[in-house]
């Protein structure tokens, strides 16, 4: 089973293209085959100097890197495998080599006409009441090319180095079936298609005829591509029957789509996978959320790790209808992979950053202890220090933070509040100070003077971490200790 991530380095790698790389690379895997990358730069104005390593860079982040074609080695950008080059710029030889021989077999031919030509043809027919011109059999004898013009007009305008390019001949009688692996069957009209250019008038190939040519020769068996590519398919299949080849299988998975069901765009969010790596996005994260733009497993299982996408993945359980990109529910997996790290590894991962802004958590021997704390509730590593903040610096609390309405602590209720918890708390014995017993006495005190639980914890926890939002009062206070409890309680009953 050999599959092919086909890019073409016009900038960044789109998320799609993650996608489609991913289901290419998991269905290679599960078969135990190959996995290639080839780079499309048939179109030299739209290639981007540094595109292909920003995308093997990419890809080589999310984990899903080829072990043949075109491939980063100790950050070079190199190629590798016997069926090279994967270029396609320098095939140039191969794709002339082929078309050559669909002109020696009648299908394909020469065509002269100017961009103005081909413009004054569209408008004719439009005009003619025609919504969709194309260049078919139905013009094909008013154009200026081999099949309208005599056999040695042709001979010298190849001789005299007249501009031309390549189209392929399209019977347009000809009805084009086709079993996609997600679209099921589908049916082409060849009426409906045109006469494709296959070479351009600079000797580069177009896609179509590239796509066929390297499939073939790569020896690939499934193409996983975007649905974009679906209305192109009956060009394709008759040039693999052109060729004398058999057709590859193609799986044309569905378009990704905004919130309102347009096609995702720019306008609406981030479309490329560098823009969700700079943010701090987990590579399991986004692998997982782009696994189910389109698939789900058929069961309740939502977190997948590469090897288990490895193991369940299949074309069947593709849909066919567009994907909606909901970055709430990226967010709630990236949450998830957060806690799957063990602690030991959370922590290590968060601690320089800490430690940037808190130099003392960089000696602290209890650092594990508050990674724990946040682990259930941190989103982006970046959020760490200030969720860890407090643990080396005294908070700055905002006086509005003590009271909350929803806790039913009134600000008239603080004066007398803040000084039975600091009497509650500087009772606790020192060698007594964890969270068991911290909970055994505040509850006693709120017990004590009729106060519910919130109202006791809510204000001890805003004077410890000067946050409307932190791991609990009681194991706040038992990784602080003592001392710094009891000065931060102080300080608030200065304010
Ligand atoms: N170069 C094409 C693209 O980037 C590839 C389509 C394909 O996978 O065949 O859309």
């Amino acid at each position: 089973m050999r599959t092919r991530f086909a890019p073409s380095p016009t900038g960044f790698l789109h998320v799609g293209g993650l996608r489609t790389a991913l289901y290419s690379y998991l269905v290679a895997r599960q078969a135990k085959g190959q996995f290639l990358v080839r780079i499309e730069d048939t179109d030299q104005e739209r290639s981007v100097e540094g595109a292909v390593e920003n995308m093997l860079k990419t890809l080589h982040w999310a984990g899903i890197s080829p072990e043949e074609g075109v491939m980063l080695q100790d950050g070079i950008v190199t190629e590798h495998g016997s069926k090279g080059p994967y270029t396609q710029s320098k095939r140039l030889d191969i794709y002339r080599k082929h078309v050559d021989q669909l002109l020696e077999t009648g299908h394909a031919y020469y065509a002269f006409d100017t961009v103005e030509e081909i413009d004054a043809m569209r408008t004719r027919m439009q005009q003619a009441g025609n919504p969709a011109p194309r260049y078919d059999s139905s013009v094909r004898m008013e154009m200026r090319n081999s099949l309208s013009l005599p056999a040695a007009d042709t001979q010298a305008r190849l001789a005299a180095g007249e501009p031309y390019a390549i189209r392929m001949k399209v019977d347009s009688a000809r009805v084009i079936t086709f079993q996609d692996d997600i679209r099921g069957k589908v049916e082409f009209q060849g009426a409906v298609v045109d006469d494709q250019v296959l070479l351009k008038s600079d000797g580069f190939p177009t896609y179509h005829l590239a796509h066929v040519v390297d499939d073939h020769l790569m020896d690939i068996d499934i193409v996983i591509r975007g649905e974009e590519w679906l209305s192109s398919l009956p060009k394709h299949l008759l040039l693999f029957e052109a060729f004398g080849w058999h057709a590859p299988r193609y799986a044309h998975v569905p378009l990704l789509l905004n919130q309102d069901r347009s096609k995702l765009s720019k306008r609406q969010g981030d479309v490329a996978v560098e823009e969700y790596i700079a943010k701090g996005y987990l590579p399991e994260a986004v692998l997982n959320f782009l696994a189910m733009l389109g698939w789900n497993a058929g069961t309740t299982q939502e977190l997948f790790s590469l090897n288990e996408l490895i193991e369940q993945f299949s074309l069947e359980r593709v849909q066919k209808a567009g994907a909606v990109f909901d970055v709430e529910k990226l967010d709630w997996l990236q949450g998830q992979w957060m806690r799957r790290f063990p602690l030991e590894e959370f922590a290590q991962r968060i601690l320089p950053i800490v430690a940037a802004e808190f130099p003392a958590a960089a000696e602290d021997d209890h650092f594990e202890q508050k990674a724990a704390l946040i682990q259930e509730r941190i989103t982006f590593f970046p959020e760490a220090p200030s969720m860890l903040g407090y643990f080396y610096a005294d908070p700055t609390v905002e006086k509005e933070l003590l009271a909350n309405p929803k806790q039913k602590v009134t600000p008239e209720m603080l004066p007398e509040l803040l000084p039975a918890l600091l009497d509650t708390l500087e009772n606790v014995a020192e060698a007594q100070w964890e969270e068991e017993t911290l909970q055994e006495k505040l509850e006693k005190l709120a017990e004590t003077m009729g106060w519910k639980k919130g109202q006791v914890l809510w204000p001890l926890r805003a004077v410890l971490t000067g946050l409307p939002f932190s791991p609990g009062a009681y194991e706040v206070a038992a990784v602080l200790g003592k001392e710094t409890t009891l000065r931060r309680v102080r300080n608030a009953l200065a304010l």
